[in-house]
């Protein structure tokens, strides 16, 4: 089959590479000169396991995800390196909550366990006093997303398939007999634009659902640790952020604090202030406790189908488009792409 996939990010780029590597003629389009332009460049490099609430779409296939990577960062050749999940609490109640949590993680798959406190700040001694509990959940990775996107590019073209860097697809033309962009002929176009899928999808019939862009400020630091760091808020959390958190990257050249959540109105809007800055310098010195070197500022913007906050794959005719892919869409994206070619692939 002849597939083409608009949009160089990491689903497309995974999508292509699926294709490819099944046999398929796989082309993907993408309207920057370089790889990363979008979230799939701008964002944490963390490939979770944590992702509630469990039973939905981006849930289980971050779980798939997850376990994916593990396969096809050997055959792609990108570096993953294993890190420890810390969620910590500063208060006592959690020390009772903490252990039904656990239980609760298990029934899901997802290995957890008590920690005891005093232990870790022995190993780091930057974990503040006040922090009463904690969890370590297993199976959490991090990446260097533009790494991912390069050897997928790679991988793509040494199994005869295409990127096509520079190239912004305007338009889809179905007229029932076939479907083609700038009169090339496919069997399938796959829709996978980040927060331009809506457009284009609306073009050929598709209806986009409600959609908001949230962006998500992060900085890298002049400081180095193992493990990832972030406060369980149970009770308080913004159901649409994880919070962030304190993240090591594979090289271990520095750290990434956040994102942190901020919604916006044009996806564009990648500026990061001064008191998205500082915001983000104190965000978790309740758990920590660190001289904050900042290097630079950088985000990226989420786009999220709102209110429900989970992916829609939608298929029409000989079309894919894929809505809301937020986070966790990097450790999502080649369970993502796996179910996308196998939708084409049975439905042909
Ligand atoms: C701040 C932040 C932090 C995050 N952290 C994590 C994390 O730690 N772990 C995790 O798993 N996920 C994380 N995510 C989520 C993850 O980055 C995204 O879900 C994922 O990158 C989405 O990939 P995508 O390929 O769908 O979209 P994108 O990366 O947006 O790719 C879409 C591509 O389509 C191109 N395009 C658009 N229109 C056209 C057109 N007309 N023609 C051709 N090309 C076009 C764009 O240039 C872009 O390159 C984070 C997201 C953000 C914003």
């Amino acid at each position: 089959m002849r597939i083409s996939i608009i949009g160089g990010g990491v689903v497309g780029l995974f999508t292509g590479y699926i294709a490819a590597i099944k046999g398929h003629e796989a082309v993907v389009y993408e309207k920057e000169k370089a790889l990363g332009g979008g979230a799939s460049g701008h964002n944490a490099g963390v490939i979770h396991m944590l992702q509630t609430p469990f039973r939905t779409l981006k849930s289980r296939l971050a779980l798939n995800g997850n376990k994916l990577h593990r396969i096809y960062s050997r055959n792609i050749g990108y570096t993953m390196r294993r890190v420890e999940a810390y969620l910590l609490s500063r208060s006592y109640i959690h020390r009772i909550l903490d252990r039904f949590l656990i239980g609760y993680l298990d029934k899901y798959g997802i290995r957890a366990r008590y920690i005891d406190i005093d232990e870790l700040r022995r190993r780091y001694p930057f974990v503040k006093r006040g922090v009463k509990s904690g969890i370590a959940i297993d199976g959490y990775y991090v990446v260097d997303p533009m790494e991912v996107l390069s050897r997928l590019r790679e991988n793509i073209e040494l199994f005869g398939g295409e990127v096509r860097l520079g190239y912004e697809v305007d338009s889809v033309e179905d007229d029932g007999e076939c479907i083609s962009i700038d009169g090339e002929e496919y069997d399938y176009v796959v829709i996978s634009a980040g927060p331009y899928t809506a457009g284009l999808a609306t073009q050929i019939g598709i209806n986009p659902p409600i959609q908001r862009y949230a962006k998500g400020p992060m900085i890298r630091v002049r400081w180095f640790t193992d493990a990832i760091f972030a406060e369980l808020k149970l009770f308080t959390r913004n159901r649409y952020t994880k919070g962030g958190a304190v993240i090591p990257t594979p090289r271990g050249d520095y750290n990434i604090l956040g994102p942190g959540f901020r919604w916006v109105n044009d996806p564009e809007e990648t500026q990061v202030s001064k008191e998205e800055i500082d915001e983000l310098i104190n965000r978790y010195s309740s758990i920590i406790e660190i001289d904050v070197d900042v290097i630079d500022a950088f985000a990226g913007v989420r786009v999220i189908n709102y209110p429900d906050d989970d992916y829609i794959i939608s298929l029409k005719d000989r079309v894919v488009a894929l809505f809301g892919i937020d986070s966790p869409g990097f450790t999502a994206a080649p369970a993502l792409a796996e179910k996308i070619i196998e939708l084409v692939t049975t439905q042909s």
